[in-house]
């Protein structure tokens, strides 16, 4: 491990050394007088007064020894359109959104928001906004009109760039209402929405603000737009968490930091390299798409794979014959994909040739020990854990393979990363835990490069939230649970919302889950806290079982819960054990596929789980109402 130990210190004793080098790896248009201003904390500044541009970085950059070279490949499941976009016609097609942004009035510190489907356009957007020193603000095109309209007022626009229908499951989503709707109730609405047509919406939206982008492109089509230098600590992006847990927060980016951090992790933690192709099955609306499908790759020098569909159509191997066809080297995913396609036929995985593939990355929420075992077994190659934000925007926790290929241990994303000084503290007194107790995961002062530098628009709540809430330490609170091990192994517990007392005892749902989700007939699982009048808060199970007709008559499914709850006993003490297992077909969850954890709680203690405009299937509440109902 000396390695990877050697790296980490290095890089937490002496940040101003290790990023100078790091910095390297892009282009300064004008080079920095400081690596590091922490003169403001908890705010830090990167490679102060050095000017770059992320845009030259991902694309120019690349023209003269890979014009030919793929860039993008784009591939929609949902309307039959493959695309191979070289990195010279990448460049032409920024070129031109980028000349007809100008012309509808974007410039250098403008936000333009974008609000797209899994399309080519949505890359050259957000690199045109790149390319001008313009903000962009991505907004996830599965959210409806008063999400859109929330966040329009908060980055205040100066124009939308949207589509006319989105596609998702063969089903087609017309924009138009949303767009409409959310125009109509947003104080700031902009003047125009730049309208990428697909011509797959059955109606054309016609108000007087849209202006269609197919002629605009024509009129610009030779555009040559100069990039505009940024200072490194001048914004790039402008991205909302998921809002998982509560309002959702405006996470800014800088823009030299975040392509010095992107570059690093390409090599460090992603083993990638110029000529890879990596396919990251996420969307843009994330920050994952934000940093693995568009920017680290692009910085790198690889090939990108954009993907419109989900991942059992046509059928559940559609990743895999992808993988082959364009020999894609590194794939990036969550868990709830693969424990999606892990109900598949396995044969349409070992059908395709996958030697191409290196290694394969999952994160956005806890990687279960049956998934994890089944994917690595299944693929015979590295399956890598990695544990972050979005407001780190690039991992905090993983197995830093291109420093040193440590073991995974199953359960948890690997080891603290470079650059972050992450430790486990109590909440309560804010001191450091031992190897084995359970504390909350933060971040010591500086944040490395890359990380948010303050929430859009409001400092104070970026100090108060993120720095205010350990006792007694002025750390980075990730508002997650865990709990590590001797060797500096750590496993995510849950949220710190999601931390239940039980007579007492602190318990992370996550831990319960985990213990829940050995038993052999469960497919999927979430654990909640609700009121106990005896013990304070009881555990209830709600569970997806693999074959719903193991519990189908109320005999089996009396004994099936005996039989989960028996597995908790064993792993972690009758304490832990659920009060209830209830059987579900469907959970609740976001459409990045986190459980919706306060909203089962919500229903289960007969409370209104509030709006919940991320809700993947809304139908998935009714079944935990039912369940709870019935049970009483
Ligand atoms: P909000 O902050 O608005 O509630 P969110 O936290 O869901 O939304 P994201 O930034 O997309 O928004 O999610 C980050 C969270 O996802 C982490 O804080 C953690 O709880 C969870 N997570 C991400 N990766 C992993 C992982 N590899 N293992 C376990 N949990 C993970
Ligand atoms: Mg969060």
């Amino acid at each position: 491990m000396s390695r990877y130990r050697d790296f980490h210190r290095e890089s937490i004793a002496h940040p101003e050394d290790f990023w100078r080098r790091e910095a390297a790896r892009i282009h300064w248009e004008t080079p920095f007088d400081a690596v590091l201003d922490r003169s403001n904390p908890p705010f830090a500044r990167w490679f102060c007064g050095g000017r770059t541009n992320l845009c030259f970085n991902a694309v120019d950059r690349h023209l003269a020894s890979r014009a030919a070279q793929n860039a993008l490949v784009y591939v929609s499941t949902e309307t039959g359109i493959e695309r191979r976009y070289t990195y010279a016609d990448l460049h032409a097609e920024v070129n031109r959104m980028a000349a007809v942004m100008q012309s509808l009035g974007v410039t250098r510190g403008a936000r333009v928001l974008i609000y797209l489907p899994m399309i080519p356009e949505a890359v050259f957007a957000m690199l045109a906004c790149a390319r001008l020193g313009a903000i962009h603000s991505v907004v996830f095109g599965g959210f409806a009109a008063p999400s859109l309209a929330a966040r329009i007022d908060d980055a205040k626009p100066v124009l939308i760039v949207s589509a006319d229908a989105g596609a998702r499951g063969g089903k087609v989503i017309d924009y138009a209402p949303l767009v409409d709707e959310a125009m109509a109730r947003a104080q700031h609405a902009p003047p125009h929405v730049l309208l990428i047509d697909r011509q797959l919406a059955p109606t054309r939206l016609k108000a007087n603000y849209i202006v269609d982008y197919e002629p605009l492109r024509e009129q610009h089509y030779e555009a040559q737009v100069p990039c505009v230098w940024l200072e490194s600590n001048e914004p790039s992006y402008i991205l909302y968490t998921s809002g998982t847990t509560g309002k959702p927060k405006g996470v800014l980016r800088d823009v030299g930091g975040y392509a010095v951090a992107l570059a690093a992790s390409m090599e460090y933690i992603f083993e990638g390299r110029a000529g890879d192709t990596m396919f990251t099955a996420s969307d843009i609306g994330w920050v994952v798409g934000h940093s693995y499908i568009i920017y680290a790759p692009l910085l790198a020098g690889m090939t990108t794979v954009m993907y419109e569909g989900t991942p059992i159509r046509p059928d559940g191997g559609i990743w895999w014959r992808l993988v082959e066809q364009f020999g894609i080297n590194l794939m990036f995913t969550a868990p709830t994909a693969i424990r999606v396609l892990k109900k598949q036929d396995p044969a349409l995985l070992r059908s395709a040739d996958l030697s191409s593939l290196r290694t394969l990355f999952l994160a956005g929420e806890p990687l279960d020990e049956p998934t994890a075992a089944w994917i690595s077994q299944a693929l015979g190659k590295p399956v890598v854990d990695n544990y972050w934000q979005t407001e780190t925007g690039w991992p905090m926790l993983a197995i830093q393979r291109g420093v040193e290929a440590l073991p995974q241990k199953l359960g948890s994303p690997g080891v603290p990363v470079y650059g972050y000084d992450l430790k486990l503290r109590s909440e309560h007194t804010g001191e450091l835990c031992a190897a084995g107790e359970k504390g909350v995961i933060t971040l010591g002062y500086p944040l490395p490069p890359g990380c948010m530098q303050t929430v859009w628009g409001d400092d104070a709540r970026f100090v108060k939230t993120y720095w205010e809430s350990v006792p007694g330490h002025e750390v980075y609170s990730t508002f997650d649970w865990g709990v590590q091990d001797a060797e500096g192994y750590v496993t995510i517990l849950g949220r710190t919302d999601d931390v239940i007392n039980v007579a007492g005892h602190r318990l992370g749902t996550r831990e319960i889950e985990e213990a829940i989700s050995s038993h052999a007939a469960v497919a999927e699982v979430a654990v909640v806290g609700v009121n106990d009048a005896v013990k304070g808060q009881a555990a209830l199970a709600f569970v997806v079982l693999r074959d719903a007709a193991s519990a189908a008559d109320p005999q089996a499914a009396q004994t099936l819960e005996a039989a989960i709850a028996a597995t908790v006993d064993r792993q972690l003490g009758a304490i832990a054990r659920p009060a209830r297992v209830h059987f579900v077909a469907l959970l609740p969850k976001t459409r990045s596929g986190k459980l919706l954890r306060r909203a089962i709680a919500a229903l289960a203690e007969g409370r209104d789980p509030g709006d919940l405009p991320t809700i993947e299937d809304p139908s998935a509440l009714q079944q935990v109402r039912d369940a709870v109902a019935g049970a009483s």
